[in-house]
């Protein structure tokens, strides 16, 4: 097919249709907002809600590809139109429940959790668990918005109420010694890329940083890996997926996984042989899937979080810096503006 359909038409919908523009397709764009950073480098933006499943199926059915960019899409509208990735793997991750669930179920350790479906199962679950603790709701969170930390058992309530009484998961908190992720990419004929793990730094629960190589000893590496080929394996994915761990002494404890482009990945545009928009795009495209080989010794991946237009001569100033910003007006505190990567030799 020449037109491929994205849902979601953020940042992740921009440089998927910039690599799919290399590959010679152009990209539509669904998406309930009027425009979007996507809007600039998409050849059609079509405005719909998620749950309009008569606007979704229309949608669908004008291109030739589907796909998505945004993990809180619902599942119902998609899944008889046949996206890349199939839904299943939505269903799996929009409830951190069933996430942890389908993970231990293939062999994977998630941090020790327990379902909190009410304000007496978060007594029952601090017991099981102990503190310190973090609650998280089930759906909806992102950037650890939907999360509260508790110390100690007197934090409940508190935490019950700041994650606005809905149903949550309460985790037990991981002493890791750093963050990393895994991308893999999986085609159409079931062959399997994966980039090198990349390590992750948070500030505010937002990603700041991302540094490749992460620095994780070998046998941690082969665990999340294999945990990685089971994943895309039972799910029979298509496209790119993105897994969240915990280093720790004992391994690789997951955190959790994205059905798609993720953040962590975007150092893999200069950085990697082939990036991770390109073989998502090859992946549903039922194209071979490109190499994942590092481009550079180390690269660095910097977000610009809430950055403002008179910091890019800054930025650029450095030869080897390669600017990339998402064309979003204003640089609210906490907004992904674009990120920087630096190949250092
Ligand atoms: P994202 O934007 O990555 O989707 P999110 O809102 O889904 O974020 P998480 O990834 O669950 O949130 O958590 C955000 C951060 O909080 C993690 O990257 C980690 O630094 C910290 N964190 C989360 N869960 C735990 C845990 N069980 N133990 C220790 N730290 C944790
Ligand atoms: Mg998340
Ligand atoms: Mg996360």
């Amino acid at each position: 097919g020449s037109t491929i359909g994205v849902i979601g038409g953020g940042q992740l919908g921009r440089m998927l249709a910039i690599a799919a523009a290399n590959l010679g397709y152009r990209t539509a764009i669904y998406a309930p907002e009027a425009s979007g950073p996507a809007a600039e480098v998409a050849w059609r933006w079509i405005q719909g809600g998620y749950d309009d499943a008569a606007a979704v199926a229309a949608f669908a059915a004008s291109v030739d590809v589907l796909t998505y960019e945004f993990e809180n899409v619902p599942v119902a509208p998609l899944e008889a139109l046949n996206p890349m990735p199939h839904p299943r793997a939505l269903a799996v991750a929009q409830d951190r429940a069933a996430e942890k669930a389908f993970v231990e179920g293939l062999g994977g350790r998630p941090a020790p959790w327990a379902v909190v479906d009410d304000r007496a199962r978060l007594d029952a679950a601090l017991a099981k668990i102990g503190a310190p603790a973090i609650l998280k709701t089930r759906r909806f969170g992102y950037d650890g918005k939907g999360q509260a930390r508790l110390k100690n058992e007197g934090d409940a309530d508190a935490a019950w109420a700041t994650i606005g009484e809905q149903p949550a998961v309460l985790e037990g908190f991981v002493r890791f010694d750093r963050e990393f992720s895994l991308l893999i990419a999986r085609g159409q004929d079931g062959a399997i890329a994966m980039w090198d793990p990349v390590l992750n730094r948070h500030d505010d629960g937002i990603l700041a940083l991302s540094i490749v190589p992460a620095g994780i000893a070998p046998d941690t590496v082969k665990q999340a890996e294999a945990l990685a080929r089971a994943i895309v394996e039972a799910l029979d994915y298509v496209g790119v997926l993105a897994i969240e761990f915990f280093d720790t002494h004992e391994g690789p404890v997951f955190n959790e996984m994205a059905p798609r482009v993720h953040n962590s990945g975007h150092w893999t545009i200069e950085g990697a042989v082939t990036s991770q928009f390109e073989n998502h795009i090859r992946a549903i495209c039922g194209l071979p899937l490109g190499s994942t080989a590092l481009a550079a010794p180390r690269v660095e991946m910097r977000n610009l979080i809430g950055a403002q237009a008179d910091e890019w001569p800054t930025i650029l100033a450095d030869p080897a810096a390669h600017l990339h910003l998402y064309g979003k007006g204003q640089g609210r505190p906490g907004r992904k503006m674009g990120h920087v990567t630096k190949l250092v030799f």
